[in-house]
């Protein structure tokens, strides 16, 4: 089964590697193809602390990273296509429009305003609930008119629906579970899940065992595919992906995916899980791979 992952920061891992110039065709490589993941988000995280010079630096960075790949590439002509993401956009501080075009001339297809931070487009759910800025709605209104997708995993609450409402194209929340199954600030309601529904976006849910259950309980693989059978009955099939976030090859996060899928390695049991958990073979398909890609295809 082929898979896609809506967030992976690997921007970040290549970033912090700067003495391995290989590391995504000699470290990252062999394991997407172990896992036979074909399509994926390449995603630079900015956690609040860094200006717009960092971020440049970063994207540019990557950017050539991928350029130089013998396997990964932004188009089809090698193994694996990617896609650059922002995850967090705290060093954009004024004239949003033109930041916003950078990123896209540099390959960003895809950005969340926020991390979990407060910055001067929007607000994390995890640091308060308040309106997106008015930088926040004209990089949203930017984002509809260049043809970037617009993510609002990590946003409070009130930006969520501000984004929703302001946004003339569909919204995706590339890495986030259902707060019905686990009250968790990253986590979405069962309303938020009906609004993305409604504008024909999508849900990757993310199998990093701590937005599943509460992190001291260890959660498995078959507690995360009660996510994926719930958002099934709320949203149903067609508006469903992954995000898988992964952080295992971060030293000393090895645990962070649930029990029952280490790393990338062992995606294909997600497959084998969901058509003993009764969904169509196409049903997994679209889950797994093809929801992610069609959604994409059209900002790529
Ligand atoms: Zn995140």
């Amino acid at each position: 089964m082929k898979f896609a992952n809506l967030h992976d920061d690997i921007g970040n891992d290549l970033f912090d590697h700067p003495n391995e110039p290989n590391r995504l065709d000699e470290f990252h490589y062999p394991r997407f193809k172990q896992g036979n993941m074909k399509f994926s988000a390449i995603v630079s995280c900015f956690d609040g602390n860094q200006n717009w010079k960092t971020m440049k630096k970063t994207i540019l960075h990557v950017e050539n990273a991928i350029l130089h790949s013998k396997h990964f590439s932004f188009d089809t002509d090698k193994d694996i296509q990617v896609f650059l993401a922002v995850e967090g956009m705290c060093g954009i501080v004024d004239e949003p429009e033109d930041k916003i075009n950078w990123l896209y001339d540099h390959h960003v297809r895809l950005g969340s305003l926020c991390w979990n931070d407060d910055n001067a487009l929007a607000c994390g759910a995890k640091k308060g609930n308040k309106p997106l800025t008015e930088l926040g709605i004209r990089t949203i209104k930017q984002m509809n008119k260049i043809n970037m997708a617009i993510d609002t995993s990590h946003c409070c609450e009130w930006n969520f629906y501000d984004i929703a409402r302001i946004s003339e194209k569909p919204i995706i929340a590339s890495h986030s579970n259902v707060k019905g199954l686990y009250n968790h600030y990253r986590n979405l309601t069962d309303a938020q899940l009906e609004v993305i529904k409604n504008k024909n976006g999508l849900v990757g849910a993310i199998p990093v065992r701590w937005f599943v259950k509460p992190k001291e309980q260890n959660a498995t693989l078959d507690n995360f595919i009660d996510i994926l059978v719930y958002l099934k009955n709320k949203i149903g099939v067609d508006h469903m992906a992954l995000g898988f976030d992964f952080m295992d090859y971060i030293p000393g996060m090895e645990e962070s995916n649930v029990v029952g899928m280490k790393d990338i390695t062992d995606i294909q049991n997600i497959a084998v899980r969901l058509i003993q958990h009764g969904f169509l073979k196409s049903e997994v398909e679209q889950i797994c791979f093809k929801n992610s890609f069609d959604f994409m295809k059209y900002y790529l």
